[in-house]
């Protein structure tokens, strides 16, 4: 079997699941997203998920995905935001973890930036999108659990209650929603717990900031995106269902 007929089957077994999911809890499964995490793999994975469908992909290393955007556009794939020649476009969302002195080479190479992480990253993604006249979509990660390893804004943090005032100002930023990840702990009822968690943020945080938009929650992966869907999830990040198992940090090309 091909690697086009191998992805094209999991999606199709995936748009099944969601749409399963999406039934149990009365939801139209248009309102649920799929992105594709495609982190350790090649450019030609993400090129037959994309002729199956896929238009948004989740990487988490600027330095992995500036080298592999090279092939994508030998696969005819352009990404959005990131250039102005339009044609076969996918957005590509960084989902890990940005160290502020790479946040202006991630803007230049990103639709998106879901894992926002700090005020000072905030500060940081703003200017250099002004500097490419960019306007950059945004999540707020945050950190649910007590993971040392997890990165995150704290719910109940002061820098949190400083970004979310300090936001409409960045203008170059534009705020959707939030983004987390859930204990890896396989236990369902803390994935739940965290997901239900973060909806209700979402919903606080909504009435008292009425000029942002939090529409978007990003949560739930491969082990846990059903439980995800339930808990109101927009956007669930898939990345083994999909491509298979990561091999860890081998080298990559297309
Ligand atoms: C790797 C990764 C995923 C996808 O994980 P799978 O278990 O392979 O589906 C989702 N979200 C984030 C933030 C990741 O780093």
């Amino acid at each position: 079997m091909s690697l086009q007929q191998i992805i094209s089957d999991r999606l199709q077994h995936l748009y099944d699941q969601i749409g399963a999911a999406c039934r149990r809890a009365g939801r139209d499964p248009d309102t649920v997203q799929l992105m594709a995490v495609s982190k350790t793999h090649p450019a030609e994975a993400m090129a037959a998920a994309y002729a199956a469908g896929i238009r948004i992909f989740g990487e988490n290393r600027v330095q992995e995905f500036q080298q592999k955007s090279s092939d994508l556009k030998a696969f005819g794939i352009n990404i959005a935001g990131t250039r102005k020649d339009g044609g076969d476009q996918a957005e590509v969302h960084l989902i890990g973890h940005l160290q502020s002195n790479k946040a202006a080479r991630a803007v230049e190479v990103f639709s998106a930036v879901d894992t926002v992480d700090s005020l000072r990253i905030a500060q940081r993604l703003n200017e250099a999108a002004a500097r490419l006249h960019r306007q950059v979509p945004i999540l707020l990660e945050i950190k649910l659990s007590e993971e040392p390893t997890k990165t995150g804004l704290l719910p109940h943090s002061r820098e949190l209650a400083d970004l979310l005032e300090r936001l409409p100002a960045m203008d170059h930023l534009t705020l959707h929603g939030l983004m987390t990840v859930a204990p890896l702990d396989g236990n369902p009822d803390t994935a739940r717990r965290c997901f239900r968690n973060l909806r209700q943020l979402r919903d606080a945080w909504a009435a008292q900031y009425p000029q942002l938009d939090f529409s978007q929650l990003s949560m739930g992966m491969s082990g846990d995106f059903e439980i995800a869907i339930e808990e109101g999830s927009t956007m669930v990040r898939i990345g083994s269902a999909i491509f298979g198992q990561r091999q860890g940090p081998v080298k990559l090309s297309a």
